[in-house]
């Protein structure tokens, strides 16, 4: 177990490591461009080695070792979350009160997401430089039908193999009650998943020590392959994402939080600060998971029992930052093109991107998929998100942190609703996180 001096020296290499990688992706960016306009042997041997070779290895290490532990962390916790609260008494309103948090929330954040971009108008003016809108091809996104078909699983084995947390949630939740309900009978099963839940951590913690690492590579090689994109162009639009996502994180959750427990929100905020830069490096809350589930565990106070089911299900649920991106597209992309866009079509723009965040996989870059969905709502043309791709790769990276906040909001105002929550570790000094 560390100690809190090592904690925090965790946290601040980690960011450290961010810095750094963004300062080195950034010379490997720009300078074959700015130096050796054609080409330099010597310098394209090293960037090969480097980017293709120590980055590319290091980041994808990084994201497929974390990936690994997802799926037994989240069943693994889930079942022992359930069956402590012995089954399915507590589960309805713990879930009621989960799904319409995570509702409510997303149609703030899309809400005031419309009211600020309609006051900054990024898609007003001089955007000719900008992509063109031409040769964006939308993936399909899931419908509301085929998302409550794939709540069930046919196949766990699949489920599991194939990341499907949703599915993967509700099997959890019924082999927990059934645990819960055989009690003494299964004494054995539940000690076994009781100490799995204990060794899965302690490998959840292990990673952790070679966090910097693994964040290096990826900021450096995400800076070195996109540089800052489109952003000097598309910087109206790029402010106005940032200033929602901000404004979100800091009065909507600040305010949230402090009304539903009375808890001081800047403690919250001044915990959160390993998780933001995972969620920001990742840019996936699905990898993020075991971090998210650690840090709202053992820093924020919530009770396994709650954070074993919000954490997954807000991972896959619950993208406020998304639809925050979404909401400031729409209004770009519908005054670039000229389209009005009446009080009825916010409505379905605010209802879309509320349900299609749910049933899309935590990844990243799924909010420009979804995005369409949205854009084909109000009747506005889908070849529209070609102009904003040049800057979402970075957006994607700050709502990632912004969607995970919201997921550690609802942990706590769940959590101490329902009596499972410690102030004392909330309030705890200490940044360090306890196996047990
Ligand atoms: N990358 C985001 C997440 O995993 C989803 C997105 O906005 O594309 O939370």
């Amino acid at each position: 177990m560390s100690g809190t001096s090592n904690k925090n020296n965790l946290t601040q290499r980690i960011i450290i490591a961010m810095l750094s990688g963004a300062v080195i992706g950034i010379l490997f960016h720009y300078i074959p461009i700015g130096l050796f306009p054609d080409g330099n042997p010597t310098f394209d041997k090293i960037s090969a080695f480097f980017l293709d070779g120590v980055l590319e290895v290091g980041g994808y290490w990084f994201i497929a070792s974390l990936k690994m532990l997802v799926v037994p962390l989240v069943f693994v916790s889930l079942v022992c979350g359930i069956c402590s609260i012995g089954g399915s008494a507590r589960i309805g309103s713990i879930s009621v009160k989960t799904i319409g948090f995570y509702l409510l929330t997303t149609a703030m954040a899309i809400s005031l997401a419309l009211i600020v971009s309609n006051i900054i108008d990024p898609g007003v003016g001089n955007l000719k430089d900008v992509a063109s809108a031409e040769g964006f091809e939308a993936k399909e996104s899931p419908g509301l039908v085929s998302v409550l078909k794939g709540l069930v699983p046919n196949n766990l084995i699949l489920a599991m193999a194939n990341g499907k947390m949703l599915q993967v949630i509700f099997f959890a939740v019924l082999f927990g009650v059934g645990l819960a309900k055989l009690g003494d009978k299964v004494r054995l099963v539940r000690t076994f998943f009781f100490e799995l839940d204990k060794v899965i951590m302690q490998l959840v913690m292990t990673l952790m020590h070679f966090a910097p690492y693994g964040v290096f590579c990826l900021i450096a090689s995400m800076f070195a392959d996109k540089g800052f994109g489109d952003m000097g162009k598309l910087i109206v639009y790029f402010l106005c994402v940032l200033l929602v996502l901000f404004l979100h994180t800091f009065l909507s959750y600040g305010s949230l939080l402090w009304l539903f427990t009375r808890l001081n929100p800047l403690t919250f905020y001044k915990k959160m600060g390993q998780l933001w830069a995972f969620g920001f490096s990742t840019a996936s809350s699905g990898a993020t998971i075991p971090l998210t589930l650690k840090t709202v565990e053992y820093k924020l106070g919530v009770k396994n029992e709650v954070a074993s089911f919000t954490v997954p299900l807000g991972a896959t649920i619950n993208m406020d930052g998304t639809a925050i991106m979404q909401g400031v597209a729409t209004v770009f992309i519908a005054q670039y093109f000229n389209i009005d866009l009446g009080f009825s079509d916010y409505l379905l723009v605010i209802l879309t991107a509320t349900l299609a965040s749910v049933g899309t996989a935590a990844v990243p870059g799924v909010g420009l998929i979804t995005l369409a969905m949205v854009l084909e709502q109000v009747g506005l043309p889908v070849e529209g998100i070609a102009l904003i791709i040049g800057v979402d790769r970075i957006l994607d990276m700050v709502r990632t942190a912004v969607n995970i906040t919201g997921d550690s909001v609802a942990s706590i105002i769940v959590a101490k609703s329902e009596g499972m929550f410690d102030e004392k570790v909330y309030l705890a000094d200490t940044n360090d996180t306890q196996n047990d």
